[in-house]
């Protein structure tokens, strides 16, 4: 039975930005719950408004102030946290009335900015009800942060000065998270941070103690637990790494993959192709021979999906930089591109580089990389029909007028949110998400597969 707690104090939560940004706000919303908040689904109801707000482009910048005004309009008693934290003086500026400005992953300090606006009710069910943790993405999937911050200087980024120098989570934490949230009904996780393949540098790998053995602070090692994980029903829930550079270690990562331990799928943030946009770029590990790596992964595990993400139009980049990052692609062969036109981001070193490309130029660019990632996927997923694979359900349709229902899922190329997805027709009325089901693929487009439940 629910029981009501009078005048319980409400919180809304609007939350823009990356998965890392949804991690912090589904942290302060768990510790608000815990400290005896409700959540408020609209403006209207809640006592106090957050607005986690993103700083990274200026296009998202202006998203954020946007989204504080808004919630200032409709409900008036706001508090602004992340990465825009750090522009206090200008949200201040614009919006006088904003209760308090707090930083990226300051969670004590949004916290008691909320407690100071409307002070928690206290009553015996709040401190002693233990409270689950707050989720905002679905139960099947859910985001594993392992570190914040950055210690590379990428010329086009001010993430490192927004949420400082890399600092990674105790490996054995992070096992704990994993393993709850398995048991929780987590079916695929997602681990995140700004540099996966970098985790435990800052505390030199330290060792911990995980169940009977000891396990580094290491990508490799996290990779190998989070592959022992098993559902309550015995399956092996997906692992999915993303942000991941290509240093040497990352090879061995893909054995794991082949065994089924770990999601045959690695999300690479590539960037370019050509040497010197790399190096005006200042990307890590770009001195990796990337195509022959690729080439290797291949052969010890067929089936790796690689995702990557490429700007287009960056300072100095020529006609020939262009066409050699096309000639890459033909080779490198990827099963998921996303593609980007430069945009400044302000205090970023990459604003002052010569050689700015104009935006009808960037325009063009933008839209050949577009052909040819489309073309080398719509070929990729031609292949796949005829082919069984499994797909995890993120939503079940209501039947139609038949009487027969659809479903999306994803199979293990697709992450969440960024990457295609698999349609089934005549699913069962029993159908849940999260189910895992192997699916008979009848069609593909450029980005999406089509079948049935076999
Ligand atoms: S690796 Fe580069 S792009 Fe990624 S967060 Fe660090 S500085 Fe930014």
């Amino acid at each position: 039975m629910a029981t009501t707690i009078p005048d319980q104090k409400r919180v809304g939560m609007v939350s823009l930005g990356c998965p890392k940004a949804l991690v912090d706000s589904e942290r302060i919303l768990t510790k608000l719950r815990a400290d005896g908040y409700a959540m408020s689904p609209d403006y209207e109801g809640a006592d106090v408004v957050l607005v986690n707000t993103c700083g990274f482009l200026d296009s998202a910048k202006e998203e954020s102030l946007a989204a504080i005004g808004e919630a200032i309009a409709e409900n008036g008693r706001v508090i602004v946290t992340g990465c825009m934290g750090n522009e206090a003086e200008l949200i201040r500026a614009k919006f006088p009335q904003v209760l308090a400005v707090t930083g990226a992953h300051q969670y004590e300090a949004v916290v008691e900015a909320v407690h100071e606006a409307a002070p928690p009710s206290q009553g015996p069910y709040v401190d002693l009800v233990p409270q689950p943790d707050i989720k905002l993405t679905p139960r099947h999937y859910s985001y594993l942060k392992i570190s914040e911050g950055c210690n590379h200087a990428c010329s086009f980024c001010i993430i490192p000065s927004l949420r400082g120098k890399l600092a990674s989570r105790r490996i054995d934490a992070v096992l704990r998270e994993a393993e709850k949230l398995v048991a929780a009904g987590t079916r695929e996780l997602l681990v995140i941070s700004q540099d996966t393949s970098a985790y435990g540098v800052d505390v030199r790998h330290e060792e911990r103690q995980w169940k009977d053995h000891p396990v580094r602070t290491h990508m490799t090692d996290l990779a190998r637990e989070l592959g022992q994980l098993r559902t309550p029903e015995g399956d092996t829930p997906w692992v999915r790494l993303h942000y991941v550079y290509p240093y040497p270690h990352v090879d061995a990562v893909i054995p794991l993959m082949a065994q089924g331990l770990l999601t045959p799928y690695l999300d690479i943030p590539f960037q370019h192709a050509s040497p010197s946009v790399l190096k005006a770029m200042k990307r890590p590990a770009n001195e990796a021979k990337v195509l022959e790596r690729l080439k290797s992964w291949r052969e010890v595990c067929p089936e790796i999906a690689v995702r990557s993400s490429f700007v287009v139009g960056f300072p100095g980049e020529t006609e020939a930089d262009f066409q050699y990052l096309l000639d890459w692609l033909d080779e490198a062969q990827l099963d998921r591109v996303g593609a980007f036109r430069f945009e400044p981001v302000a205090g970023a070193s990459a604003n002052d580089l010569p050689g700015a490309v104009p935006e009808e130029v960037k325009e063009e660019r933008y839209a050949r990389i577009m052909e040819k990632t489309e073309a080398i996927s719509a070929a990729k997923l031609a292949a796949k029909v005829g082919q069984t694979i499994k797909v995890i359900i993120d939503e079940v349709g209501e039947p139609d007028e038949d009487g027969d229902r659809g479903a999306t899922g994803r199979s293990q190329a697709d992450a969440p949110e960024i990457d295609g997805a698999v349609y089934l027709r005549d699913v069962p009325e029993t159908l849940q998400p999260g189910d895992f089901v192997e699916v008979k693929i009848e069609d593909a487009d450029a980005h999406d597969l089509f079948g049935v439940i076999a």
